[in-house]
């Protein structure tokens, strides 16, 4: 009786997750390899889904997930709005607190992708016109644990997380830093600094002088 019950609700989370997939417009593979649900089935959910929400639109994308990691460094926007789902991840236990790429394999399950649906929602819910789809945010995360590309670093000043070039020599600065650096690099040198070449001039004048 306890086992049928377990069951029942392991396979009533492997529905509930597989809808919430199909709200955020996951591919079929992708709902496949985090619910362990057959592609019959989650065509049926599908349908299901369609009836039950009177026809509302939702995008059925083909093909293959992201691959390029350049998505998430290709603008400043694009950089913020990475580090803060990955941070979100991670603050929800998606995202182990290190690279583990041993978990790469193991990483779509069931536990996993509820959170990960939870974090993607947080970031919605911050950034409802985000340019992250859930399709990406999959894929974030998954490069995330393999971290041969990309990891989660801090800002160089203030420590807050980043996405980082695995491979950079310096860490980064968040853009706030970045700004206040150029303002500070761009603000006019104090007197004493302008006139320290001149000074020197004249004391090596002195010397030769004496
Ligand atoms: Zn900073």
């Amino acid at each position: 009786m306890r086992i049928s019950d377990d069951r029942y609700s392991r396979d009533r989370l492997r529905f509930d997750i597989a809808l919430q997939f199909i709200r955020h417009e996951a591919r079929t593979h992708t709902i496949r390899a985090w619910t362990g649900l057959s592609d019959d089935r989650i065509r049926k959910l599908y349908r299901s889904y369609l009836c039950d929400c009177r026809g509302a639109p939702l995008a059925r994308h083909r093909g293959k997930s992201p691959q390029q990691v350049a998505y998430f460094m290709r603008t400043a926007r694009a950089r913020q709005e990475a580090a803060l789902l990955a941070s979100l991840c991670r603050l929800l236990g998606a995202l182990p607190l290190a690279p583990a790429p041993e978990l790469e394999r193991s990483l779509p399950c069931l536990a996993r992708a509820e959170l990960l649906c939870q974090a993607y929602e947080a970031y919605r819910g911050l950034i409802p016109e985000g340019l992250i789809s859930f399709e990406h945010a999959v894929f974030l995360i998954t490069t995330l644990v393999r971290g041969d590309e990309l990891i989660l670093g801090g800002c160089r000043d203030c420590s807050a997380m980043l996405i980082v070039d695995r491979w950079s020599l310096r860490a980064p600065r968040c853009p706030l830093c970045a700004a206040d650096h150029a303002q500070g690099a761009e603000a006019p040198l104090p007197s004493a600094a302008c006139s320290a070449p001149a000074a020197m001039a004249g004391a090596g004048t002195a010397a030769v002088a004496a």
